[in-house]
């Protein structure tokens, strides 16, 4: 048998850490423009360089056979790609893949949860910054909270098996907030992670040393008003859980800076235009899309080259906050 027909943990890199899990950009374009992750006047790709909703799935299908078991979709912003619930209906019947998830901003899923929800999407981050509507408009330059603020109730009604908040926490602009976001949570009965800004991208005006407010002053601020303690739940990935006494709701910090998890990585990204990046904090890369439209519906050659890009996985990342634009792919063509 080709050793390629075997599904079974061919996505090892070289430090023997198992790759299980790909985040998969599907457009850099976004109906928000966050401060933190788009400069005000962002060009986007031009749409042949986007891989087709038919490549997504194809690619997809590549990683699902060689052992990958969990999708998340994420941008830019992924439901405003047009027909996305399609791609999404395509890998929910794929067999191998056992959690197919979404990272979005909410805004379109007053329409859009219960199709995810029956196209298989099992579980779904939603980002909201603040509760202020004022202050929303000003982090996301143009989006409405009461929006986001009804597609958070959709998720919830729609039934997945987990939904949560993500915020991205910036001091002198939302870092008075932690508490009110832990208590909207609670209130909803979903759970919420807390990320630390990282600088990706050349955005105007951003001073992410001045503005940096970390994981740990985050739990302070939080221990004034709740008990928290520490969980042992792992995504193997830069998150780490806590539980709040007597509460169902779990808080999660996503910290680039202040917690190293590079030694349990189990993930690689693909951006929009399908270039494979191996570590969000470095530039090794690998062009998957070439693959893809030189030699079209050859899976074999495409596994081929994924296999080999694996190995290339660097040991860890290398975030500093204050060299300028160190790593120069926007948030969006990454998705985070
Ligand atoms: N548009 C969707 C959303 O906002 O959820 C999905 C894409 S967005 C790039 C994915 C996640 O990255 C969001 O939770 C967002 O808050 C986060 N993000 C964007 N830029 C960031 C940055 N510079 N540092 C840390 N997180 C960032
Ligand atoms: Fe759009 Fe998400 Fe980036 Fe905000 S964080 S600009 S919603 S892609």
């Amino acid at each position: 048998m080709n050793n390629l027909a075997n599904p079974a943990s061919q996505l090892i890199d070289k430090f023997n850490r198992k790759i299980t899990y790909v985040r998969l950009s599907v457009t850099d374009r976004c109906d928000f423009r966050c401060v933190y992750c788009m400069s005000e006047k962002m060009t986007f790709l031009p749409r042949q360089e986007l891989l087709t909703l038919e490549e997504l799935e194809f690619l997809g299908r590549a990683f699902i056979e060689l052992g990958i078991i969990k999708i998340r979709i994420t941008g830019g912003e992924p439901l405003v790609r047009k027909g996305i619930i399609q791609l999404f209906q395509g890998l929910g019947k794929l067999t191998g893949l056992e959690e197919l998830v979404l990272t979005t901003n909410g805004s379109q899923l007053i329409k859009m949860a219960q199709p995810l929800k029956e196209a298989g999407v099992k579980r779904i981050n939603i980002s909201l910054d603040t509760l202020k509507p004022n202050r929303f408009l000003k982090m996301t330059r143009i989006g409405k909270l009461e929006k986001v603020l009804a597609g958070i109730e959709a998720a919830i009604e729609a039934g997945f098996e987990r939904v949560k908040i993500n915020a991205v926490i910036i001091k002198n602009r939302n870092h008075d907030e932690v508490t009110d976001l832990v208590q909207f949570a609670i209130e909803k009965g979903i759970d919420i992670s807390f990320i630390e800004e990282m600088p990706l991208g050349n955005i105007e005006g951003r001073n992410c040393v001045e503005t940096f407010y970390s994981s740990s002053q985050i739990r302070q601020d939080l221990a004034k008003t709740f008990t928290l303690s520490s969980s042992i739940e792992t995504t193997g990935g830069p998150s780490k859980y806590y539980q709040l006494a007597g509460i169902k709701t779990r808080v999660g910090f996503i910290s680039p800076h202040s917690h190293n998890f590079c030694e349990y990585c189990n993930r690689v990204r693909i951006t929009t235009s399908g270039r494979l990046i191996l570590c969000l904090g470095q530039e090794n890369s690998v062009d998957l899309r070439q693959v893809i439209r030189t030699y079209p519906n050859d899976i074999v050659k495409l596994k081929q080259t994924i296999v080999n890009a694996i190995s290339l996985k660097p040991k860890s990342h290398e975030f500093e906050l204050d060299k300028k634009s160190q790593i120069l792919r926007y948030m969006n063509l990454t998705g985070g």
